[in-house]
């Protein structure tokens, strides 16, 4: 890609990379040598900066640690089997990302800065984007109002920021959830569809419960009947009912996984029956009552897929067959790893090869 911004680069003199053991990668344990750093102010964007990742030096007024105004993404960058690396479905990355900033009431990053700085930080950190089949390296673009003021206003001032740290490919061992009908995560009307800090802070208190009582996650339920699921934790779910591939529909209380999409979008290459509608909690039970539903799992960017086991409805636990590699999510998601990694072709051009 020809680049039209002239970013500059101020590279750290103390690299850390000597300190990763990409074979025993946990999770969000090591960030990469550099971040790129934008600030709002005064109605325009300032030039982006890449410098040594580095602590940040804010006002305790700062509006965003009091109200709220944080929007964040999520996404990878991985290496193809040809060594050359990618960085998977950036667009929609940046879509996504425009629309929790419009619903956040924050400035728009535009798409050149957002596109060419993430490029342009993941080629000076390229060392660090891991070559183990399905490892990566986790992108964490996010941006928080710096006005300095405790009157609750919409901020004027914005940081953007890029930070970026390589991530092992997770396995979940499946996991058992628990149907939600007390708790709301995200109503008709709120903020469910954007990614802000406070739809998270909000998710770990029934989290917290669902825990005391030998759950791992919570099924979120819609917040006016409890009677549709929406989501798990925080991924988008999805089942396999009579053999179809099954999610809610998007609303503004359903993120719009990139994952969620892709995997629709691969399950209706490979010919499987997919289907986007409302599932009715009742659904759910009548399925497992009469044996019709073979699959549940979350669908996010850390783990792709997380298998579900056990789904608890009202008190009575539900088992979901165990699982083989022959399960349709493992099918979807082998696809989806093999496009990214270069071995099948990008026919959805989903990979912005970054060199
Ligand atoms: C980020 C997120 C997802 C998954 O989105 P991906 O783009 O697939 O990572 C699903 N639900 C919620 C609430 C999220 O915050």
């Amino acid at each position: 890609m020809e680049l039209l911004l002239d970013i500059p680069v101020r590279k750290t003199l103390h690299s850390r990379i000597k300190e990763v053991d990409f074979d025993g990668l946990e999770f969000g344990k090591y960030i990469s040598d550099h971040m790129l750093v934008c600030d709002y102010a005064q109605g325009s964007w300032k030039t982006p900066q890449i410098v040594p990742y580095s602590n940040l030096s804010l006002s305790p007024s700062t509006l965003a640690l009091h109200y709220g105004q944080t929007v964040f993404e999520g996404m990878k960058a991985f290496r193809m089997e040809d060594g050359r690396v990618n960085i998977f479905r950036i667009d929609r990355h940046y879509d996504r990302f425009v629309k929790s900033l419009e619903r956040m009431c924050m400035q728009v990053i535009p798409r050149d800065i957002f596109t060419e700085g993430m490029l342009k930080l993941i080629e000076t950190d390229k060392a660090w984007v891991p070559s183990q089949a399905g490892h990566a390296l986790y992108i964490r673009p996010f941006m928080i109002a710096t006005e300095e003021r405790f009157g609750v206003k919409i901020s004027d001032e914005y940081r953007f920021i890029i930070f970026t740290g390589p991530v092992p490919s997770l396995y979940s061992e499946p996991i058992k959830v628990k149907v939600e009908t007390h708790y709301v995560r995200a109503a008709r009307g709120g903020t469910g569809a954007a990614k802000c800090g406070g739809n998270y802070g909000a998710s770990f208190y029934p989290t917290k419960e669902a825990r005391l009582e030998g759950y791992d996650q919570v099924l979120w339920t819609d917040g006016r009947d409890h009677a549709y699921i929406e989501e798990s934790g925080m991924m988008n779910v999805m089942f396999v009912i009579n053999g179809e591939l099954v999610t809610a529909p998007l609303s503004d209380s359903i993120l719009d996984g990139v994952t969620r999409d892709s995997l629709l979008t691969i399950a209706n290459d490979l010919g499987y029956k997919t289907s986007e509608r409302p599932i009715a909690v009742k659904e759910l039970e009548e399925a497992f009552i009469n044996g019709t539903i073979t699959e549940a799992f979350g669908a996010g960017t850390a783990a792709v897929v997380a298998p579900i086991k056990t789904i608890g409805i009202n008190g009575k636990d539900h088992q979901l067959p165990a699982y083989t590699n022959k399960n349709l999510m493992f099918r979807i998601k082998e696809q989806l790893d093999n496009t990214r990694a270069g071995v099948v072709a990008d026919v959805h051009d989903w990979n912005f090869i970054v060199g």
